[in-house]
């Protein structure tokens, strides 16, 4: 695969925005904070764009219907490289403990008509892409941080 330089606030943007409508449909708030300037990682843009939708089609599907959804892009030192995070926290209820175990698990789903397919390729994309992805319940919901390291500049 061939890795290129692309602007992960660009691409957590564009997915906002193709989300936006169906997200007010349903009444789902969408916070988002996203720097002004450029968040450079190294990797396939097409891929990341996939990872950003899969996360806000499962905590909309969680939310149901009025709720929220807040998307913060940020950057951290996290294993000794400056990195960019992405969070997607939702007031979807969040995660059972004997659920979050298996949720990377190919094919493991909690929805009727689930693939569990989502975050399997979710962590997939992001492993391929040299970062990690948490995942932790928070106050109303769970939340999901995509943590991709910054293309170094030389
Ligand atoms: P699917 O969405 O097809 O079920 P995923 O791999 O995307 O497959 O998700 C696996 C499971 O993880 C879901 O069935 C659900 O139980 C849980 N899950 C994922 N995202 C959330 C979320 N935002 N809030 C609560 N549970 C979630
Ligand atoms: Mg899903």
């Amino acid at each position: 695969i061939c890795y290129q330089e692309c602007d992960l606030a660009e691409i957590v943007r564009s997915c906002l925005a193709d989300y936006a409508l169906a997200l007010e449909e349903r009444n789902i708030r969408l916070k988002s904070v996203i720097p002004s300037g450029p968040c450079i990682v190294l990797g396939d843009s097409s891929q990341l764009k996939q990872v950003c939708i899969n996360l806000i089609v499962n905590a909309q599907e969680a939310v149901g219907k009025d709720g929220s959804l807040d998307v913060v892009l940020s950057t951290a030192e996290e294993r000794g490289k400056t990195c960019a995070i992405v969070s997607f926290s939702d007031s979807g209820g969040g995660i059972p403990e004997d659920v979050i175990t298996k949720i990377f698990t190919p094919f493991f789903t909690t929805k009727r008509h689930g693939t569990g397919l989502g975050l399997a390729i979710v962590n997939r994309i992001i492993q391929n892409h040299d970062g990690v992805l948490k995942v932790n319940n928070v106050a109303a919901g769970a939340e999901f941080r995509v943590i991709l390291p910054l293309a170094s500049r030389v």
